[in-house]
């Protein structure tokens, strides 16, 4: 049976007019599915019970289930989710001052064994659908409501598990719902897809404005980035990544991410920082700094605080807008796939109904 998460509005809309029943119709039903986030078609009050049935018998109606939740001392909040077929995913809720960011992932692992990854490490085990990718967001709404949060959430990053652009037609439709009025209605301002940066798709995500776009470069130059990222670098050289970037069709005022994880002793020297400026030269960029999280199996270790500071300080004197993000849930393990990676599939604990 189809999950009704994985429809686009389009069909859906569609399939209730072969039902013999009004547009209008599949709208409310929306609603009762994305924005009061009902679990079943009998909840749906104002939809006639024949109709309810009707779309019970045609669809399910699945959201990911809560196998393990953690609270980091700093607010993270981790999930481990568990999907229909088994396998096991991740998402992260991250506090900031007003709002929460919710950090989603968009496949079962990643083909693309970057080094300093704990999610590379399991390889790709399949595509999420789009319904999978949203059902994380449903669940971060619904425990947000629940703990009765004064925080809402307001930011979405595909920052999590598995490499988007490689998933693109259903994190493409995991997008249009994300940003649907009907839907759960978030601006583009507050999604942000980051990608190693895969040709073609770039530009075909780029074209449809459906959110900002970060780009994980890591290294200054193509030798020391296929070090780190040997299958992404294999894809596209850095500076052929530049040019494209640089050609992508941006809003007024919208900038590029560039993420950049600092590991000590590999790409944290302040010859770096030059080549990194100097590359970003021309590309309305802003810079995202992130200490390497370390986990056991990765072999790389965080640079020293003095070293982190000493390159974005680098970066700001040279006129470039840099964030030091904080390595949050340190002690979560809420690096991409460091929950996952430490927990058996069978784990005792919560199925919690969220
Ligand atoms: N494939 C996409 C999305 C995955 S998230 C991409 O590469 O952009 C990737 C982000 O996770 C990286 O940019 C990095 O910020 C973060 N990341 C992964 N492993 C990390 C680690 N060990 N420490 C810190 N950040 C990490």
């Amino acid at each position: 049976m189809n999950n009704i998460l994985d429809c686009s509005f389009a069909e859906f809309q569609s399939s209730i007019q072969e039902l013999g029943e009004s547009p209008f119709r599949a709208d409310q039903i929306w609603q009762w599915i994305w924005q009061k986030r009902c679990a079943d078609f009998s909840e749906m009050t104002n939809i006639s019970k024949g109709l309810r049935e009707k779309l019970g018998s045609i669809y399910s109606l699945h959201r990911p289930v809560v196998q393990v939740v953690k609270k980091s001392r700093d607010g993270t909040i981790k999930f481990l989710l568990r999907l229909e077929d088994g396998e096991l995913i991740e998402t992260v809720l991250i506090p900031e001052k007003d709002h929460y960011t919710q950090c989603i992932s968009s496949q079962v692992g990643c083909a693309l064994g970057c080094s300093f990854c704990s999610t590379a490490q399991m390889g790709l085990k399949r595509n999420m659908s789009s319904g999978e990718i949203l059902g994380q967001v449903l669940v971060g709404l619904n425990y947000l409501d629940r703990e009765k949060s004064s925080l809402p959430l307001r930011n979405i990053v595909y920052m999590g598990m598995g490499e988007p652009l490689l998933n693109w037609p259903r994190v493409r439709q995991s997008l249009e719902v994300l940003r649907d009025p009907r839907g759960l209605n978030f601006s583009y301002r507050r999604v942000t897809l980051s990608t190693v940066g895969i040709p073609g798709k770039l530009e075909e995500f780029a074209a449809t404005g459906l959110a900002s776009l970060a780009v994980s470069l890591h290294a200054p130059d193509q030798e020391l980035r296929s070090r780190i990222m040997p299958k992404a670098s294999a894809l596209v050289s850095v500076d052929q990544l530049i040019d494209i970037l640089t050609s992508l069709p941006l809003r007024p005022r919208q900038r590029i991410t560039v993420e950049y994880v600092l590991i000590g002793g590999v790409n944290d020297e302040i010859k770096q920082a030059r080549e990194l400026n100097r590359l970003l030269s021309h590309l309305k960029a802003k810079i995202n700094l992130i200490a390497l999280n370390p986990a056991p199996e990765i072999d790389y270790l965080r640079p020293d605080q003095e070293r982190i500071l000493a390159f974005e300080r680098y970066l700001w004197d040279k006129g470039q807008t840099v964030h030091l993000r904080k390595g949050k849930g340190c002690d979560i393990e809420a690096a991409c796939g460091q929950l996952r990676k430490h927990s058996r599939k069978n784990e005792a604990g919560g199925q919690e109904p969220f």
